[in-house]
């Protein structure tokens, strides 16, 4: 008798080639990320057989396969009805232990070969149950548990429920994508829900040291970390020292404009970092009017630093729900220690809320040692490789 999870994703507007892409993407994805006996493709659903390993390890990182709509753990049997409902009994056993008082058996019969057929089958397994088990009834609107009987034409699936999982696409159907990571809250839920749109990942990360000690660095990789386990190859974490372009920007340009022009500078480096590694756009944690920065002309006037495309998977959050996100993924409590990433250290007095990208250009145009410095601080970048172990 063999354990395996019954693993179904959302063909919705999946066809042809894409989907087979899809398909062979996710499977690719579990097989390094949850690291089973082995995984098959059958009619529409994908069987990850647990082999010798430990169900429960393998399920708490079946979690994190994005792409996954949801999974029932259950057994993969031969065409025997006697196994099946010895099998279906037990799980139902199993169930009233947990305190259920009521089920209902859900029988599909996609080979239409077995003698059997679905109704027949549900009548046959419930009744055995019901008979077996005290204390349990029949509900077929609003069971405690389903027992789900699936007939294949090599085996028979017999499983209890379903979990949902965040559904998505897998990871690299939608290619590269570089995240601006910051130490705060909003850009690892950002690079998420990248990734849940089935980007793949690489982190930059731009920092003030001296100011910004090696407690900054270590904050930044703990979020990598987690991250990391989304992906099914290790994470390339880009850190960068900002501080000389930030002292320049400092004594050479208006105060109140100081944060956009970081913010330029910032975009620029990373659009060198991202073309070098072959990513195709930038994700940051911007949402809508939540600070400063975040006005729709001061993000117009940054992005105008950048040629790469700049997703913004957070526009429409507040923070409520940003941080319940945070708090889910395990992101919220590396997010609050308060070791800074490197714009609190250079943050302007009052930041302008309306910039105008004509007057931040010209602005710009008389920074002339700004180029260099770009060029220098990406020339100083580190990498750090984070395996999802
Ligand atoms: P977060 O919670 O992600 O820090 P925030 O609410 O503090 O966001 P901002 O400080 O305006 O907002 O930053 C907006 C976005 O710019 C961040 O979400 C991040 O993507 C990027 N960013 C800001 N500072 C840095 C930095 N030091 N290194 C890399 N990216 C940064
Ligand atoms: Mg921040």
């Amino acid at each position: 008798m063999e354990r395996v999870f019954v693993v179904r994703y959302s063909e919705i507007g999946l066809k042809g080639k894409n989907r087979e892409f899809f398909e062979k993407r996710l499977i690719d994805n579990i097989i390094t990320i949850v690291k089973p006996a082995a995984v098959n493709k059958r009619y529409g659903r994908i069987i990850v057989r647990i082999g010798r390993n430990d169900p429960n390890v393998l399920e708490e990182r079946l979690r994190y396969v994005l792409g996954i709509q949801n999974y029932s753990l259950g057994y993969a049997l031969p065409h025997d009805l006697e196994q099946v409902k010895d099998v279906a009994l037990k799980l139902a056993q199993n169930e009233v232990a947990n305190g259920a008082k009521s089920f209902k058996v859900a029988a599909q019969r996609g080979f239409k070969e077995f003698p059997i057929n679905s109704m027949e089958l549900n009548r046959e397994i419930g009744g055995y149950i019901f008979e077996n088990v005290a204390n349990l009834k029949v509900d077929v609107h609003n069971p405690d548990f389903e027992i789900g009987i699936d007939v294949r034409e090599k085996e028979i699936f017999v499983f209890c429920g379903k979990k949902a999982l965040s559904g998505g696409l897998p990871v690299g159907v939608s290619g590269r994508a570089m995240l601006l990571l910051s130490g705060g809250i909003d850009s690892p839920v950002a690079g998420w829900y990248g990734m849940k749109r089935g980007l793949e990942i690489q982190t930059l990360s731009f920092l003030s040291p001296p100011m910004t000690t090696e407690k900054s660095v270590q904050k930044i990789l703990d979020l990598g970390k987690v991250l990391s386990r989304y992906l099914p190859n290790p994470l390339k974490m880009w850190i960068v020292p900002l501080t000389d372009i930030q002292m320049y920007i400092k004594d050479n340009a208006p105060d109140e404009y100081s944060l956009i022009l970081q913010r330029r500078s910032m975009m620029r480096i990373a659009n060198m970092i991202a073309r070098r590694n072959k990513a195709k756009a930038l994700i940051t944690g911007e949402t809508l009017g939540q600070v400063a920065s975040q006005t729709l002309t001061n993000m117009t006037t940054i992005e105008d630093a950048s040629t790469l495309m700049v997703l913004r998977p957070l526009v429409g959050f507040d923070k409520i729900e940003t941080t319940k996100k945070a708090k889910e993924l395990g992101t919220f409590d590396i997010s609050i220690q308060p070791y800074i990433d490197s714009c609190t250290a250079f943050a302007p007095k009052r930041p302008a809320t309306k910039s105008d990208i004509n007057e931040v250009r010209e602005i710009e145009s008389k920074l002339e040692k700004l180029h260099d410095l770009e060029y220098e601080a990406f020339k100083k970048r580190e990498l750090y490789k984070i395996t999802n172990e």
